[in-house]
């Protein structure tokens, strides 16, 4: 898992400094399925549950709808 969410944030970093293009959407698409592929094992092996990250996604919403514009 460490080592997926490193790639997806090197994916990130990259449009980040270099703008959005198809190839750089591309692999941003690969390592967001890489890293929810292995979010989807640890509930598959009991890490946690879904209802728990359920919980945790609406937690997370909340804070970007009062401290950002992501929602606007
Ligand atoms: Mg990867």
């Amino acid at each position: 898992m460490a080592e997926e969410c490193g790639e997806l944030v090197q994916a990130c970093m990259k449009i980040q400094r270099h703008g959005l293009d198809p190839q750089r959407v591309t692999a941003l698409i690969e390592e967001v399925g890489d890293v929810q592929c292995l979010i989807d094992l640890m509930q598959v092996h009991n890490v946690m549950t879904f209802e728990e990250v359920d919980k945790r996604i609406e937690v997370k919403k909340a804070k970007l709808k009062q401290w950002s514009s992501l929602y606007d």
